[in-house]
């Protein structure tokens, strides 16, 4: 890490830091923190604060409750949006039981677990850049939000005068005042859709990363009277909101994935890597889009995958292989959404990939034509599979895949599990607009 104990505590009392919020994220990608007087600090750094977890979603019963927090150094950031007596700093923490150990119900430590298995099989880093997408929507005079958009441009336009731009580079101005490498930002397809690329990072990094983003949307976005959307399908007919992972290997500060002998410059790793993530995209599915709303963008159309296939230029099937060589070649998986908790969806996009190699699976050929288009029987002649279509289907797919439950380590399964079958079981129980319309008077 880039500091030490002695150095948070000097910048603390430098910069005037009257308190720190020491964060982690529940099972199901929401961030939890607390909050300490600047006093606490070095109690703090010790790692010596305790919580009781008994009421986080996903984590224990109460009988084993109390944890410790243990601050990561490298996440100490001064936030810029508090100003004066009420200057803040923030440390993400790992959890660690009352005996000492990492807490197996902590997507980050758990997400560390897995890179443990990475490191031994000889790599020293899982790169991941992602690209997370969402809506910016108008509030009403209530200031509640409404589904109404604040734009209508489209991809990549420039407009001068919309709140909307300005509201986007004021969040990326604040994440690079935090340190943060942003590759680009800029509009998407949809109206009043918009996204933000980061510059590759390791794996723990670049979840951190996504859940400081999404924390610091909210709070711009609120400044500019909007508020910020990670559903991934807010819109009927309009785009749905991805995230795209931009994903490689690195072994001593080189990029394996990159083999400039190969005439497509893609080493056998890569490969193999590739069809891990082929093998396992049905049961890593309900992780990496675990709402019931994720499947309504997982459709035919609007760039969203529902195959699971490969190419090198098409938009349509779940992985591409950007052009990019050399440290940058990497594949881009297609499917996960913005609302997927980052360090989950990380751990298991990495064992897929990373028991793809163990294997040595066999990566199938690309797949070159729009899949949005193929006929049934096309597909099936290709051995073309879908990605699940509902949370159901998706958690089944789960259930059937040990790999990725290894992925998520027995405590964070059955409790994800759980919870994201209530979810299921809630929202199949309700009769909708839609069946109302279609069926009430033709039945
Ligand atoms: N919004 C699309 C999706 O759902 C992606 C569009 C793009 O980035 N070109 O994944
Ligand atoms: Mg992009
Ligand atoms: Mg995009
Ligand atoms: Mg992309």
């Amino acid at each position: 890490s880039e500091y030490r104990k002695e150095d948070i505590l000097k910048i603390a009392i430098e910069e005037e830091v009257s308190f720190l919020r020491l964060q982690f994220t529940d099972v199901l990608g929401s961030i939890k923190s607390l909050e300490l007087p600047v006093e606490q600090l070095e109690k703090a750094l010790d790692g010596e604060i305790m919580f009781d977890g008994s009421s986080i979603e996903g984590f224990v019963e109460v009988e084993e409750s109390d944890m410790f927090l243990k601050p990561d150094f490298a996440t100490w950031k001064i936030l810029p949006w508090f100003e004066g007596e009420d200057k803040m700093a923030r440390l993400i923490c790992d959890i660690y039981t009352i005996d000492g150990a990492p807490f197996e119900g902590d997507p980050r430590s758990n997400l560390k677990r897995v890179l443990k298995e990475m490191e031994e099989m000889g790599y020293d880093q899982f790169s991941v850049g992602p690209e997370p997408e969402f809506f910016l929507l108008k509030l009403d005079s209530n200031n509640d939000v409404t589904l109404n958009v604040n734009d209508t441009s489209g991809y990549f336009d420039l407009d001068a005068s919309d709140t909307s731009s300005a509201c986007r580079r004021e969040i990326a101005k604040t994440l690079a005042e935090m340190g943060f490498e942003i590759e680009m930002f800029h509009h998407e397809v949809g109206p009043s859709q918009h996204e933000i690329s980061f510059k590759y990072q390791d794996a723990v990094t670049a979840s951190d990363y996504i859940q400081t983003f999404k924390h610091v949307a909210r709070v711009v976005s609120k400044k500019y009277g909007l508020h910020v959307t990670f559903m991934p399908k807010p819109l009927h007919k309009k785009p749905g909101s991805g995230m795209h992972y931009n994903v490689s290997l690195f072994k001593d500060g080189v990029n394996v994935f990159h083999n400039p002998d190969d005439e497509e410059g893609l080493s056998d790793e890569m490969r193999h890597f590739m069809a891990g993530i082929l093998e396992h995209a049905r049961g890593f599915t309900a992780v990496c889009n675990p709402l019931v709303n994720s499947y309504k963008r997982l459709q035919s159309g609007f760039e969203a995958p529902r195959f699971i296939a490969w190419s090198g230029m098409n938009r349509t099937p779940l992985l591409r292989i950007p052009a990019t060589r050399g440290a940058g070649t990497r594949a881009e998986v297609r499917s996960l959404d913005p609302s997927a908790n980052p360090y989950l969806a990380t751990a298991v996009i990495l064992k897929a990939g990373l028991d793809g190699i163990k294997n040595k699976m066999d990566l199938m050929s690309p797949v070159n034509e729009n899949l949005y288009e193929m006929s049934q029987s096309h597909l099936k002649s290709r051995d073309i599979e879908d990605l699940p279509t509902t949370l159901y289907t998706a958690l089944k797919a789960l259930d059937e895949d040990e790999v990725m439950q290894d992925a998520l380590g027995v405590h964070i399964y059955e409790q994800f599990r759980k919870n994201k079958l209530a979810e299921w079981n809630s929202y199949s129980a309700q009769i909708t607009p839609w069946e109302i319309e279609n069926y009430l008077k033709h039945y």
